[in-house]
């Protein structure tokens, strides 16, 4: 027997719906590629996104085709969000950060139909544009009047010239909740990047899920800054729970350092941001010296990459901002886990509660996830027993993008890290797969040994990893960049490590470094720095 419910779709068009008929007037405030703040209404949006759909169907583009960005967070780029997808196409969101040749590669994989891109990108679109076989549409994401003359890419139009004149009101299709909604490539360090395709049902249940106050608690309250960019997963899902919530909006535009982040901050009074900690490093590196305080930020979640607790640690003590950890990826759309206590944990002292704050957390509902050993099977929930780890639920991925094959084990996506999970249902990440450390056959987490590195007041970042040692197979070294104007010996830094970790997980050696090389999303790359460190020789070998 069927329920007698109504059969709605559930569609990315019905937010922008929503939030144009229940949150009028909330605002979105966005730093422009001109340096200047424009601002207007969730209404505003509504009705430049119908504009965006009547564009794309004046080409006379399919269902299903890609339509492309290279853009940094700002409100074109949600209209696009909502215009793009909610017509039935497909929003292609390409990283401007990756090498030329990368993108000519996920454009033509993408089989891209139109290109979005913001002005600062325009010499990577002249780069590129001749060896992208499938664009047949060019929008620079500008005023009519602001379009440079001789671009030298054919039929460039600007976008404001693009929708102008196009309706404002628009009949959105009745897609199959199932239908392709948008697309992002995996940042993949070796191989060729991947993507993952979600649906209009995974980026509404993955909305809701978000939204939820367990996950990120987001409200009509609320004013929101997503650091983390609209180019990588869709901003962590934020525009799209955003109009659902309607809360108000804030985009940093390509203004990314700690000065310039803080100045919105405290302007647009955001309670909430969030990003990765790469971009909270630069904040708290101004906010620190300059004595500041924030007047409203009262949570961010990080993720994407490990917090250091000496990052919590900061945003609460100092400044009493609460830091919710919060870990997941591309082909997850990307929420799997967020970190915020249980009842029974008010009550501990704040440096058990901190053992907890440090973990990855606990899975949202709709994600489900196991650890299993090297022999396949499920291991332990006893926060100490190692496995990989797998996921599954209705925004994880199922098959790539025109991949060959399924990535799933029995029904399971392998996320390719490597976890524990303790009775509380607490994940945390010891490492990727890759980056693991194996010492004389026990493994050493290089989280561990960076976190406590980035807690010695002189160290701005560390990157632990391995390297080959005649007797313990590998041994664990630390490579650090230190903070402006101070100074840490070696040997000092060693000790510092002393009755943190077991000895044998000490590292056997610090190598000080000017940069960590970093990949596209801000993540670490251990791959790139264990190439810069190739003739590199162990003390202890
Ligand atoms: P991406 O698909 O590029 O977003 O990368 C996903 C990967 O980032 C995950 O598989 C993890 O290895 C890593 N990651 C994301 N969040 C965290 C976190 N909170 N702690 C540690 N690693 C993380």
């Amino acid at each position: 027997m069927l329920g007698l419910m109504q059969d709605q779709p559930l569609l990315i068009s019905a937010l922008i719906e929503h939030a144009d008929r229940h949150h009028r007037d909330g605002e979105i405030v966005s730093r422009r590629t001109e340096g200047d703040v424009h601002r207007y209404t969730w209404t505003e949006a509504a009705a430049r996104s119908r504009q965006v759909a009547h564009a794309l169907d004046a080409m006379l583009l399919d269902v299903g085709s890609r339509v492309a960005t290279l853009a940094w967070n700002g409100y074109r780029h949600l209209e696009l969000y909502f215009g793009v997808s909610g017509s039935g196409r497909v929003l292609h969101t390409l990283n401007p950060r990756l090498h030329p040749d990368q993108v000519v590669w996920i454009a033509n994989h993408a089989e891209d139909q139109v290109l979005c891109f913001d002005t600062s990108f325009l010499p990577l679109v002249q780069a590129v544009h001749a060896k992208c076989t499938t664009i047949r549409q060019y929008v620079m994401l500008c005023d009519a009047d602001k379009l440079p003359a001789d671009t030298g890419i054919p039929g460039l139009i600007a976008y404001e010239a693009w929708i102008a004149g196009q309706p404002t009101t628009y009949d959105w299709p009745r897609l199959s909740e199932s239908a392709a909604s948008s697309m992002c490539y995996t940042s993949g360090t070796t191989g060729h990047p991947k993507a993952a395709l979600y649906s209009h049902r995974s980026t509404i249940l993955h909305a809701f899920a978000s939204a939820m106050p367990d996950v990120m608690g987001l409200s009509a309250r609320d004013s929101v800054l997503p650091v983390v960019p609209m180019f990588h997963v869709n901003a962590w899902g934020i525009p799209y729970s955003a109009a659902m919530v309607g809360c108000k909006l804030v985009f940093p535009g390509p203004a990314l350092d700690g000065k310039s982040v803080y100045e919105l901050i405290e302007a647009e009074g955001v309670t909430f941001a969030a990003g990765v900690p790469t971009v909270w490093q630069m904040l708290l590196g101004h906010v620190g010296p300059n004595q500041l305080k924030f007047s409203k930020l009262n949570r961010t979640v990080i993720g994407g990459a490990a917090c250091p607790p000496a990052m919590i640690d900061a945003f609460r003590n100092q400044y009493g901002v609460d830091v919710l950890h919060a870990w997941g990826m591309t082909e997850m759309s990307p929420l799997g886990t967020l970190c915020t206590l249980k009842n029974k944990h008010l009550a501990l002292p704040e440096d058990e509660q901190m053992k907890i704050r440090l973990k990855q957390g606990r899975a949202i509902f709709g994600v489900d996830m196991r650890i299993v050993g090297d022999d396949g099977r499920e291991q332990p929930w006893d926060g100490k027993t190692f496995g990989d780890l797998e996921v599954r639920g209705p925004w994880v991925i199922d098959s790539y993008f025109r991949g060959e094959g399924s990535p799933l084990n029995d029904g399971w996506f392998p996320t390719g890290d490597v976890a524990t999970i303790d009775p509380d249902g607490y994940m945390q990440i010891t490492d990727r797969s890759k980056d693991v450390i194996k010492s004389g056959g026990e493994w050493i987490s290089s989280i561990d040994i960076e976190n406590i590195a980035m807690g010695h007041p002189a160290i701005a970042m560390a990157a632990c990893i391995g390297m080959k040692h005649p007797k313990w197979d590998e041994r664990p070294i630390v490579a650090v960049v230190k903070k402006p104007g101070q100074e840490v010996a070696r040997d000092d830094l060693l000790k510092f490590y002393e009755g943190k970790i077991a000895k044998w997980q000490i590292p056997d050696d610090v190598v000080f470094v000017e940069a960590i090389p970093l990949g596209a999303t801000g993540k670490m790359l251990k791959t790139k720095l264990r190439e810069q460190l190739k003739d590199y020789r162990l003390p202890t070998a």
